[in-house]
């Protein structure tokens, strides 16, 4: 069985949803996940924003601009006769929003409002399918996503509780519609895979089916070779092993949800990313020898708004456990660090989140002159670079010659090599990159 997820943008007028069926198909039975309509996610985002510091009055409109919003969509979507059932759907969702903005809010009751949009799409979508008859059958996620003390999926368990809803009694293809982006907790809550979560429900799934294929339908042709929204003429990638994939969602290519890939990986799925506006392309297929006809650099990425710190000390010479207990101050703030380099003297790392900044500057202050930078972006070029090749640093290097670098990291492993610039010059590095590479 292939699995297929739609995001937002594909589900996000009744006509985007009304032509899913024809990329669907009528004649094999595959898995739907959908995300929440565009825009349902950031508008329920926002109404917990309100909530939080108790603007209950502005929240309270927006919940209405946003049950009313869905009173169009249905009008235009259905026919009389299944209206209603749609509009007792809408209400149903919208009390339970509004019932628990009206309680004691906690991280629960955000969670729950924030799950509504995946509920009513999926229950839509379902509904839209009876209407035109195709056989389908609506999964609940909040059954079968589950995950552990880490907030870590786990996958026999998705596999031991979704086994048994997908053995229908009949020979005719069914379509099952099932909620991205929600999953119950080690507490047994509702809770939610992260913003964009819904690659990841798709490639959870994909993994514990071993389904044939994981499709992930979106708004552009495939991975790019850089980042269309900042530099022109970039092309579709049109093969990436799993490990090149995985560093380009981590790093700035914003089409993949960072931890999609693994799942896939892990099972050995193939991942094709293809495009709603354009199905006839062939987008990006991503599997485990990607393509070994085009060595070297695949595709450039950035990823913003890093921190870089130093941390200088002569203690560090010739002296073991330094680097431990600088990385447990991190530990200790649970701040994931990305890029590292190392002298004999001095220690550089980045970080991108800020939260506990201060705190882990103070207890760095220990062990010898800190220093940061804010503003920094990483540029990374993703391809196959064997260690024992030649080349592809110089040139790459070469390709930025004329801009200051603060941080390079490469051999780490044999698919990325890290610059770390200024934000500033960001622009002008990957330009200078993409004409010098490709
Ligand atoms: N609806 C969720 C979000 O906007 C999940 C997703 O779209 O993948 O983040
Ligand atoms: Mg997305």
């Amino acid at each position: 069985m292939k699995v297929l997820k739609f995001g937002g943008t594909s589900i996000g007028s009744p006509e985007r949803l009304k032509k899913l069926i024809k990329l669907i198909g009528r004649n094999e039975t595959k898995l739907v996940v959908l995300s929440a309509m565009a825009g349902t996610t950031n508008a329920l985002i926002e109404i917990n924003s309100n909530l939080a510091i108790n603007k209950r009055v502005e929240a309270h409109q927006q919940i209405a601009d946003l049950k009313s919003n869905y009173y169009r969509w249905i009008d235009e979507l259905f026919d009389a006769v299944t209206i209603g059932k749609c509009r007792a759907l809408i209400d149903y969702h919208f009390d339970v929003i509004y019932t628990l903005s009206n309680d004691l809010f906690t991280p629960i009751e955000e969670k729950i409002i924030v799950a509504q949009g995946e509920l009513i799409s999926t229950t839509l979508f379902h509904y839209y399918l009876e209407e035109i008859n195709v056989k389908s059958v609506l999964l609940p996620a909040l059954d079968f996503i589950k995950t552990d003390e880490n907030n870590e999926p786990i996958i026999e368990s998705i596999k031991q509780n979704l086994s048994p809803l997908l053995q229908t009694n009949t020979n005719e293809p069914v379509i099952y519609i099932t909620q991205g982006f929600i999953c119950r907790n080690a507490f047994g809550e509702v809770d939610n895979l992260q913003r964009g979560g819904s690659d990841y429900t798709a490639s959870l799934i994909g993994a514990a089916i071993q389904a044939e294929e994981i499709q992930i339908w979106t708004d552009i042709d495939g991975m790019h070779n850089n980042d269309p929204r900042i530099i022109d003429n970039t092309q579709p990638i049109a093969r990436l092993s799993f490990e090149e994939a995985a560093e380009l969602a981590y790093f700035g290519a914003k089409i993949l949800h960072p931890q999609s890939i693994f799942p896939a990986q892990k099972y050995n799925i193939p991942v094709r990313i293809l495009n709603t506006l354009a199905p006839q392309l062939s987008g990006t297929l991503i599997s485990k020898i990607g393509d070994t006809s085009v060595f070297g650099v695949k595709a450039i990425a950035a990823k913003d708004n890093i921190t870089a710190i130093r941390i200088q000390s002569s203690r560090m010479l010739l002296a073991y456990g330094f680097l431990r207990r600088v990385f447990e101050v991190f530990e200790r703030y649970k701040t994931p660090i990305d890029m590292i380099t190392t002298s004999e003297v001095a220690i550089s790392l980045t970080i991108d989140n800020t939260h506990y900044l201060n705190e882990i500057l103070e207890d760095l202050g220990d062990f010898g002159t800190v220093h940061v930078d804010t503003n920094q972006s990483i540029i990374c070029v993703v391809g196959t670079f064997e260690l024992d090749s030649v080349g592809y640093a110089a040139k790459i290097l070469d390709g930025i010659n004329h801009l200051p670098i603060r941080m390079i990291s490469y051999g780490g492993s044999n698919h990325n090599i890290s610059l770390l610039v200024d934000s500033k010059d960001k622009k002008e590095a990957l330009q200078s990159l993409h004409n010098h590479l490709f």
